[in-house]
């Protein structure tokens, strides 16, 4: 998740991006508070967190939190000021370190702490960030972000928070730098009873209060990005199987509202096929440690890594509907695919900037498509990923501003499945892209990445230069153009409306049978057309471009 191209959520994320402070899309808008937020600040870049230790008392009563953050890190350099994210309106009580208070400066959402302690290179040291308040409220989750306070449709609190984009400081304190992942993180929620909580990894520890609460102790023993540590807390039931993968024997547990048991029995047969599906080509499922989960959430739904929210009301499609406009997506749910391809697209491989955000959209658009081919074969893949182009906008480029917390296009999703469909064309060898993705997952496991290593990675294991392939689709919005003339015996062909140097080839058909590989540059070429070639040239519709015939003025 995040941005779909259904209509009404586009028209109601471009309001809350016209008048938030995630997604300015306006280089000129960008403020002081972006870049503290979305670049990686002298304060934040001497140290490295490794583990965060959260313990939060969540109130629906009053709609207010309470709770502590014990941030570890290890001292990479010479040490300053400490930059600790927490949003407004929350409020730092006190930050402590080896026994000691510290003094600290607020700067909108940045606090920075004066450390007393040496910090000596290499050290690990511990700082307690102690905070409360009423967290800002999510009105159009997950889109906007925030916490949730709903109740279900029995009156029972339900709870949860979501907030990609926006960042986990909107309710908890860390450093809200997706480069900067923990190695482990501890979850503990604290709910009135009788609300159940489930956040990510395993479930170490429950405590029942004396107040009438019960401290849910959740452990996640891998690294984990900030936007995806989740509260999701209501009435619910469990229930659980497992998978036999390549890693072995994995958990999964599913934690539907208890009112909806019977239902999510039955929908959920969908997870082992999908996993089964994903992990023939992505690789292994990323967090065998920490189990997969599935969690009813009160919103649409979000890739909370090992407890991803489910919120697609139990339906096919995408709450309904298919956003292919070929019938094919209403065969499964868009949710239960969607966001757990993330786990490997986006959990196991982070961006470390949001401007690169494709690398987790990109792919988890392009797996809905290898879903299809897993389950009616190659064509039907296809065919799904083919028609979820009539939500590309061409709107703005797919690669963000980087260093300000900046998103680019929502063209990330299906612009961006069909470059990658594109790519495979031109690779042309299934096992060798099938081995590509699998090579993504192994090469870059657990790990926060960049846009270019990718890209890189990608070319030199296709052994093709895809530099300009990946120039052209993510960082303009122009879709290149085949132009083409037929005279006498004779096709001329080039591309236009493409990035200097763009020379992708690309298979035409001169019949349902006769078909070629063009190798067209932004020079014209020509070639002979093939003997009872009819006068028509179609481009194979696996490949997104745009064609133009040049004879016709
Ligand atoms: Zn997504």
């Amino acid at each position: 998740m995040r941005r779909i191209a259904s209509i009404t959520a586009l028209a109601a994320l471009a309001q809350l991006l016209a008048a938030g402070t995630a997604g300015a899309q306006d280089k000129e808008s960008f403020t002081h508070a972006d870049t503290l937020r979305g670049s990686n600040t002298p304060e934040r870049a001497w140290w490295d967190a490794t583990f965060y230790d959260l313990h939060v008392k969540v109130s629906p009563a009053d709609s207010s939190i309470r709770g502590r953050n014990g941030i570890t890190y290890r001292v990479l350099g010479p040490a300053g000021e400490m930059q600790i994210d927490l949003q407004e309106p929350l409020e730092v009580d006190s930050m402590v370190q080896d026994g000691r208070q510290l003094q600290y400066r607020r700067d909108g959402n940045a606090f920075f702490a004066r450390l007393v302690a040496p910090q000596e290179e290499g050290a690990s040291k511990t700082i307690t960030v102690y905070y409360h308040g009423k967290p800002r409220v999510a009105l159009h989750a997950p889109w906007d972000g925030g916490f949730i306070w709903a109740s279900d449709s029995l009156g029972n609190a339900w709870v949860a928070t979501a907030n990609e984009g926006l960042g986990a400081s909107v309710w908890w304190p860390m450093k809200d730098l997706n480069a900067d992942e923990p190695d482990s993180q501890r979850v503990a929620i604290t709910v009135p009873d009788p609300m159940i909580n489930v956040s990510n990894g395993r479930l170490r520890r429950t405590t029942h209060n004396v107040d009438r609460t019960t401290t849910y102790e959740w452990f996640v023993s891998n690294p984990i990005n900030g936007y995806n540590v989740a509260v999701n807390a209501g009435s619910y039931a469990h229930f659980s199987d497992k998978f036999k993968g390549e890693k072995g024997t994995l958990t999964l547990d599913f934690w539907p509202l208890k009112y909806h048991l019977d239902t999510a029995r039955a929908q959920f047969r969908q997870v082992k096929p999908m996993l089964a599906c994903f992990e023939h080509w992505f690789g292994p499922y990323p967090w065998y440690e920490d189990g997969y989960k599935l969690v009813e959430a009160p919103h649409l739904g979000m890739e909370h890594q090992s407890a991803v929210a489910y919120g697609n009301h139990y339906l096919n499609g995408y709450l309904g509907r298919d956003l292919s406009g070929t019938g094919l997506g209403l065969k499964w749910d868009f949710i239960i695919v969607h966001e757990s391809a993330h786990e490997w697209w986006g959990n196991n491989i982070t961006d470390k900037d949001a401007a690169d955000m494709w690398i987790h959209e990109s792919f988890a658009n392009y797996a809905e498509g290898i879903f299809e081919e897993c389950r009616s074969g190659k064509e039907a893949g296809a065919q799904y990923i083919i028609g979820s182009r009539r939500n590309i906008q061409n709107d703005a480029p797919i690669v963000g501003h980087f260093g300000v917390n900046n998103e680019g296009s929502g063209d990330m999703y299906y612009k961006g499945g069909n470059m990658l469909h594109t790519i495979r064309q031109i690779i042309g060898d299934d096992e060798k892209w099938r081995g590509i993705l699998r090579g993504l997952n192994q090469t870059f496991y657990h790990q926060t990445v960049t846009g270019e290593q990718v890209r890189d990675y990608i070319s030199e294991h296709a052994g093709i230069d895809l530099s300009k392939v990946f120039q052209q689709y993510l960082t303009t919005t122009d879709v290149p153009v085949l132009e083409y003339r037929m005279v006498g015996d004779s096709l001329f062909y080039r591309w236009t409306d493409v990035v200097p140097g763009f020379a992708m080839p690309v298979k035409v058909w001169f019949s349902a049978s006769d078909s070629t590989i063009l190798r067209p540059t932004q020079t014209w070429q020509s070639m002979a057309l093939p003997n009872g070639a009819r006068p028509e040239l179609r481009v194979d519709e696996n490949y997104y471009v745009f064609t133009k015939d040049a004879s016709v003025s």
